[in-house]
């Protein structure tokens, strides 16, 4: 833990204690019926996440605002106000019926940041639909695999991405019997797509958009990934609602006059849960980037924007600081008053960088696909412990425990000891389910509590410190990637016999997929059928899954039970000593 000092956000110390007040006071004040009350959500009423974010601010000061400013990197703009929004998203429901498409249908989305991506989706929600956002960096693999793991009946798709992915695979998904592409359809497009707009030129302009939505109804499908099997389809409903407007207020200070931008891609759960409905729930001004990283950009983004809450990542703050201070010393930032991180360990100095270079701490916080909003916080105005993930939020109560032989679980109550983190049930955005595995799901819970697979400590003051996963999963830039999922692949080639993958540090991206190959009798392991293996693993997984490296082994550590010792793999891989390789070996 760090030993350097806390960052105080008032100048003197009476601004610290006031702080600290104010913490406790918040948590000790706060109940859920106070944000249903300012979210409108009358218990038993309609809690559609799709009406709540856009059809609640008509007749408001809102609806004439910017709800959605697109843009893209040529420098076409398209901003959606929040009535263009609600109209476009009820004709897209209307859409989804006139195709007998319903309730509980899963509609995927598999498209770069484009304002249709978001029409989808809240229309999607608003027929009672459930969405299935998926990262259009995704091969055909993981396509095929997301899609029949959630029966797609609709996917929203663009013309290049059908021809590219969808098309060969499209037979295997029998479900799957609407395909809508947005952009124009390039020369080989052919009838058995319906394009976006025509689409929706074609429905009836007005009409009911959905009936009444429960707070327990499914909403959204995130796929996540986990050490063994396919992908886990974590499910989410509509009352999470509650938790992506409070975490919103909290963690990121949201109100409605804000100009907000979040960089994840809506492909990821917190381009969902935070670059979609925790910022319109607010009825703020969401900047969406159809681009990827760029220095000069993203700098010139927060300027011209008037960017004033900025939420990304600690690789993309990595990618700043390395560019060095001069790209942010160049920029202004008139509006910029927070700025938060999630999805991997933010290092402290990158707090101290914000802080020197772009005049704030950058605030890091922590969140899982399954917890479905924002759990622990560096919250804006309090004291921030660089290297921490913060404490957490109202309404959450987080503890360390250690597992028991035999399932049950003890808390930690010492301070600054490695355990598990856990989270108290139920919160409203927890997860309902892994689609189709209720056993897996079950195993997540015990004693009235979530565990998480993350090892933290707590200290004293109630802050939480990551110390990294208790289970094989690779975090790459902020993804979360099952070593499974690439193994099988690679296992599909004809010149591979077995094939162990693991997660590399990486000073950039965090950690970097790299494959450990045992090669079939008869096949040398060499620079050729190395770059082969990359190039098949690319074509199959595309770019964000598919190692970076591969390296020829004589053969895989395996546990008596035949399991692959990742960690194993890892430990070699880093050099580490031959104590900590006898340890896990035994593991
Ligand atoms: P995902 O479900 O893809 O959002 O990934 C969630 C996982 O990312 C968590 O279980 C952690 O392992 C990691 N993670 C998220 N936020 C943080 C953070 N602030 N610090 C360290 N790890 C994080």
């Amino acid at each position: 833990m760090s030993s350097r000092p806390v960052l105080i956000p008032a100048a003197d110390a009476a601004g610290a204690a006031g702080a600290a007040r104010a913490y406790v006071r918040a948590r000790r004040d706060f109940d859920w019926a106070g944000v249903r009350r300012e979210l409108g959500l009358a218990a038993g009423g309609d809690a559609n996440l799709g009406r709540l974010a856009t059809d609640r601010h008509l007749g408001t000061a809102r609806e004439t605002r910017t709800a959605l400013r697109c843009l893209t990197p040529g420098g076409a703009t398209r901003s959606l106000s929040y009535r263009d929004l609600a109209l476009a998203s009820d004709r897209f429901a209307r859409w989804l019926r006139s195709r007998g498409i319903g309730r509980g249908d899963t509609v995927f989305l598999y498209l770069g940041r484009v304002p249709e991506l978001y029409v989808a989706a809240l229309g999607a929600l608003k027929n009672g639909s459930v969405v299935a956002p998926l990262f259009s960096a995704f091969g055909p693999e993981p396509l095929r695999t997301r899609l029949l793991l959630g029966h797609a009946v609709a996917l929203v798709t663009t013309p290049t991405l059908y021809e590219r992915r969808v098309r060969a695979i499209r037979a295997s998904v029998p479900s799957l019997r609407e395909v809508l592409t947005v952009g124009s359809r390039d020369a080989r497009a052919t009838d058995d797509v319906a394009d976006f707009d025509g689409a929706l030129a074609a429905v009836a302009a007005n009409g009911a958009a959905g009936a009444p939505t429960a707070e327990d109804d499914v909403a959204l499908l995130h796929f996540t990934s986990g050490t063994t099997g396919t992908p886990k389809g974590a499910l989410h409903v509509h009352g999470a609602a509650l938790m992506h407007y409070m975490t919103g207020r909290y963690a990121l200070d949201l109100h409605d006059d804000d100009v907000y931008w979040c960089t994840a891609d809506p492909g990821w759960v917190t381009g969902t849960s935070y670059g979609l409905l925790a910022p319109l729930l607010h009825g703020a001004t969401c900047v969406v980037d159809a681009g990827e990283f760029d220095v000069e950009r993203w700098y010139s983004i927060l300027d011209s924007e008037r960017v004033s809450i900025w939420y990304t990542a600690p690789t993309a703050v990595r990618m700043l600081m390395r560019a060095g201070p001069e790209p942010a010393a160049r920029h202004r930032r008139p509006a910029l008053r927070v700025i938060a991180s999630v999805g991997e360990p933010l290092n402290p100095e990158a707090v101290w960088w914000g802080l020197e270079h772009l005049g704030l701490p950058i605030l890091d916080n922590w969140w899982q696909t399954e917890t479905g909003g924002i759990m622990i916080a560096n919250e804006p105005g309090q004291p921030v412990k660089p290297g921490s993930m913060g404490r957490p939020l109202p309404g959450v109560e987080a503890c360390i425990v250690r597992r028991r032989d035999g399932g049950s679980v003890t808390p930690v109550d010492e301070p600054c000891v490695e355990g598990e983190l856990a989270l108290r049930t139920p919160w409203p955005s927890m997860f309902r389910g892994y689609l189709g595995e209720a056993d897996r799901y079950r195993r997540c819970f015990h004693d009235g509590l979530y565990l998480t697979g993350d090892l933290a400590r707590r200290d004293a003051d109630g802050y939480f410190w990551f110390v990294g996963r208790a289970d094989d999963v690779i975090k790459s830039a902020g993804h979360l990637i099952g070593p499974f999922e690439v193994e099988s692949v690679l296992l599909e080639h004809a010149a591979v016999a077995e094939a162990g993958v693991v997660g590399i540090p990486d000073p950039l991206a965090g950690e970097v997929v790299k494959a450990f190959v045992m090669p079939k009798p008869g096949r040398v392991g060499d620079a050729a059928l190395r770059d082969e293996l990359l190039a098949h693993a690319r074509r199959r997984l595309g770019a964000a899954i598919a190692p970076k490296d591969v390296q020829f082994v004589a053969a895989l550590p395996r546990t008596r039970s035949g399991k692959i010792l990742r960690r194993l793999l890892r430990a070699r891989e880093l050099g580490l000593p031959e104590g900590d390789l006898s340890t896990l070996e035994s593991a």
